[in-house]
């Protein structure tokens, strides 16, 4: 029997962040993005970020024809740094995702790799199957939707998308081919589904420069300060425009803002006069209300320079009342406390902030729910899965595209590690793949994902219990408890002590060896510990003969 196109979710559902998916006929796989998730600062505290787990992918890498890259942003290219040094296969996208991907595969030291930039409605075969690649507007230059053409019809993956009739270079999302596509039949499609709790449609990206604009009359007296994602080059595009209207130099703060702007610059994305743009150590030469800083940091990341600036740590400039920011962003879901803390740090210094609460200052990347069913309408898929949202957001999805006349049958909603298989005859669901997700933490990948979080959450909320035990009676020494991080009164540790001395006098201890007399030193303390003072410290027994 012909076989089924299989879908294999390793991220990416039920979650915003960490996509990947793999599409599958016979012994052919197609690999959709392979990004990353930044962390929940609660659930995995310090970890830097979060990769998928491709052991699928390592189990089947003769089947890979290659992966098809929508877009540049980190939860769709991030994990490539570590899945391209395990699996060599080639690697395909727009100029602006690949050299984005580029400079991390050279900050993590991986040289065996194969890049193959595309251009819009470019045609890659890949076994039976081939990918086409097809513009669409995004919060990035150069992003694409996939159909993908198999023997068994058309796949269609919108990436993340928004139609945006306005774009600031002109390239809008491609509704002709897209409409042609639908024309011929789509089998499957999987669509973004971030902004699906949003009614109408999303604002064109060229408003954002009406409320800059004004932002810089109001300001004329003030250095102003813009933070932005430093990939989205449209809007630090329309930044610079607005400085250059202003008769102001713009300069960029933070190393992955130069960067991207570096190579957005080669490829043509971004063009202003030469003399637009100072190097961000000659501000000092210009008065402060002729300068327009660039910088990153709109989600309180501690490490940005915004969040340097508002505690004053950030060497080049000092933010004082003299300055006017601009938060042109909005905040990611969960991380609203942690901005408001740096928006706070701001004001303390003087400085005023505007953010989007307060103008119109950014336009989000995604679709809204009427560019959602204008693409559903135009593509008339058979059936439906919705991608790139939290549970919540697929369910809402579902529900759409129910209410404009798909039956529910044929829509499915994925959780990572699904697989689906698919063909004219029905969608159903196939075996479970390994899923879940490594940590990259302290510059390496970490193996005991549970062991690591938990001493970690331990030590922050109970602190840390050191214990110095001389486990021979001959030889015998006080035991000593060092803390750090947790309050053990006098009364406490003296019976702690004491419990310990008793033992090593009868003898106990000894008779246990090193391993079991750690093991019983560990249990007292945990056990005295928890029972006094209600805290579940990381003990850490050192025992002596
Ligand atoms: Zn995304
Ligand atoms: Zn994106």
């Amino acid at each position: 029997m012909a076989k089924r196109i299989k879908i294999s979710f390793l991220g990416g559902v039920g979650e915003i962040g960490k996509n990947i998916t793999c599409i599958e006929h016979g012994e052919d796989i197609i690999v959709v993005d392979a990004g990353l998730t930044f962390p929940d600062n609660e659930e995995t505290p310090g970890i830097e970020y979060v990769i998928p787990d491709y052991t699928y992918l390592l189990n089947n890498r003769s089947k890979i024809k290659g992966i098809f890259i929508t877009h540049g942003h980190e939860d769709h290219i991030g994990a490539l740094p570590f899945l391209l040094k395990d699996i060599k296969v080639p690697v395909y996208g727009s100029p602006l995702a690949l050299g984005i991907l580029e400079s991390k595969l050279k900050e993590f030291k991986v040289e065996d790799y194969t890049l193959y930039p595309v251009e819009d409605r470019d045609v890659i075969p890949a076994g039976k199957m081939s990918v086409e690649f097809i513009r669409v507007t995004h919060s990035i230059a150069g992003s694409y939707a996939l159909a993908i053409w198999t023997p068994k019809g058309t796949i269609f993956m919108t990436g993340d998308f928004k139609i945006d009739h306005t774009p600031i270079d002109g390239k809008t999302t491609d509704l002709t081919r897209i409409a042609q596509i639908g024309e011929e039949g789509v089998l499957l499609l999987m669509a973004d589904s971030t902004n699906v709790e949003k009614p109408g449609y999303s604002m064109s990206e060229s408003n954002v420069f009406k409320a800059l604009d004004n932002l810089f009359v109001q300001n004329k007296d003030k250095r102003i300060i813009v933070a932005t994602f430093a990939s989205n080059v449209h809007r630090v595009q329309q930044i610079i425009n607005c400085a250059v209207l202003h008769d102001r130099k713009v300069a960029f703060a933070g190393r992955s803002l130069q960067k991207i702007a570096e190579i957005a610059l080669d490829l043509g994305e971004l063009h202003y006069p030469e003399d637009a743009v100072i190097d961000i150590d000659k501000i000092g030469k210009y008065d402060l209300d002729k300068l327009c800083v660039i910088c990153t940091g709109t989600q309180g990341e501690p490490m940005s320079a915004l969040t340097r600036m508002s505690e004053n740590e950030f060497p080049k400039l000092e933010v004082g009342d003299y300055d006017t920011v601009l938060m042109s962003s909005s905040a990611i879901p969960g991380n609203e406390k942690t901005i408001f803390g740096v928006i706070n740090n701001l004001n303390k210094r003087g400085a005023e902030v505007v953010y989007q609460a307060l103008a119109e200052i950014h336009s989000s990347g995604h679709a809204c729910r009427e560019e959602l069913k204008l693409i559903f309408s135009l593509l008339k898929p058979s059936y439906f899965i919705p991608v790139h949202g939290e549970y919540r957001h697929l369910k809402m999805h579902k529900e759409l595209a129910m209410e404009i006349g798909m039956g529910a049958s044929r829509i499915f909603i994925a959780q990572n590690g699904n697989s689906v298989e698919v063909d004219s005859t029905g969608i159903r669901v196939g075996c479970n793949v390994p899923c879940g997700q490594t940590l990259f933490d302290g510059k390496y990948l970490v193996e005991d994902v549970n062991g690591l979080i938990g001493d970690r959450k331990a030590l922050a909320t109970s602190g840390c219990v050191i214990a110095t035990v001389f486990i021979n009676p001959e030889t015998y020494r006080e035991p000593v408890i060092v803390t750090r991080g947790i309050n053990i009164p006098d009364e406490v540790r003296a019976e702690i002590t004491e419990e310990i001395v008793t033992e090593i006098q009868s003898g106990k201890l000894t008779e246990a060896g090193m391993d079991g007399a750690k093991q019983y030193v560990r249990k007292l303390l945990a056990k005295k510990i928890q029972k006094r003072l209600d805290k579940r410290p990381v003990i850490v027994p050192i025992v002596f003969e």
